[in-house]
């Protein structure tokens, strides 16, 4: 039993003790830094939130699911002494995609966050745009064509909307676009639905290792077609445990059908994938 206060000798090997702690995760962290994977992560909670980490530590956010859980899930996957996430990209400001990323406002420091032309008024967005004015973060509109490179390895290509989004909707005027890292390549969809997966068929000519499926693995999204063309090898559908109408049995059968291997939040819990640019690696489940 450890008396309170402590003898000398014992505090000092107490010390010691938190200072190798403190040493080890930090050599670790620098390790993982220097690494040449991407890790990404789709996790499974209430709405839909991913994380993209990148070597030279680089940290980026795709929404943040409802309510406030995301900032306990990233505790978890960031180590504990990084409080900083470098970019945000909202797909789209609703809230099971928007919620959560409030209080990554709060608790982490922002260097800048990607939005695309949203259409429609929103007292949520209207709120978070005020937040991010507040702490001064850079609020910047992506549009179709645009590029973002990261300086250690990692590419963004944004694929829609164009810079005046022709849809009335915030799902079809979602933020979609395709992550690059070496040769491997993986779409982010947002809520999407087949009008706009028909524009992407007819604008782009890729296949794809890694789809996020669009709008939870809606019945209106993953139409054969879109699954046709981008190929994907794998998916991941992000669905919470709660929802009762997603993902739809016609999209799971789909999957089926083109032997795309499919994982699921609400069934797969959190998933994660280690990408190492020339083949990609599933951590978990
Ligand atoms: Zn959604």
């Amino acid at each position: 039993m450890i008396n309170f206060p402590l003898e000398k000798d014992t505090f000092l090997v107490f010390l010691f003790l938190i200072f190798i702690f403190v040493f080890v995760s930090f050599t670790f962290y620098q390790q993982e830094k220097l690494s040449l994977k991407a890790k990404v992560v789709f996790f499974d909670l209430q709405g839909e939130a991913s994380l993209i980490q990148l070597p030279g530590g680089i940290d980026i956010l795709i929404d943040g699911g409802e309510g406030n859980d995301l900032c306990y899930e990233l505790e978890k996957e960031l180590p504990f002494f990084d409080k900083k996430v470098d970019y945000i990209f909202l797909s789209h400001p609703e809230k099971d995609h928007l919620e959560g990323l409030f209080c990554v406002l709060d608790f982490y420091e922002v260097d800048e966050i990607f939005i695309a032309d949203f259409p429609q008024k929103s007292f949520l967005f209207e709120e978070f745009l005020k937040k991010a004015k507040k702490e001064n973060i850079k609020v910047e509109k992506l549009s179709a064509g645009d590029m973002i490179e990261f300086p250690f390895g990692g590419r963004i290509f944004v694929l829609w909307p164009p810079q005046e989004c022709i849809f009335d909707n915030f799902n079809d005027c979602s933020l979609v676009f395709l992550f690059l890292f070496g040769k491997e390549k993986i779409l982010f969809t947002g809520d999407i639905s087949e009008r706009v997966e028909k524009i992407l068929e007819f604008n782009y000519d890729f296949k794809v290792d890694l789809l996020k499926v669009a709008h939870h693995g809606s019945k209106y999204s993953s139409s054969p077609d879109f699954l046709e063309k981008f190929s994907p090898q794998m998916a991941v559908i992000i669905a919470s445990k709660n929802d009762k109408y997603h993902p739809s049995q016609r999209v799971l059968e789909a999957f089926e059908k083109e032997k795309i291997k499919t994982f699921i939040t609400k069934k797969d819990g959190k998933i994660k994938f280690f990408s190492y640019g020339d083949s990609l690696e599933i951590v978990s489940p």
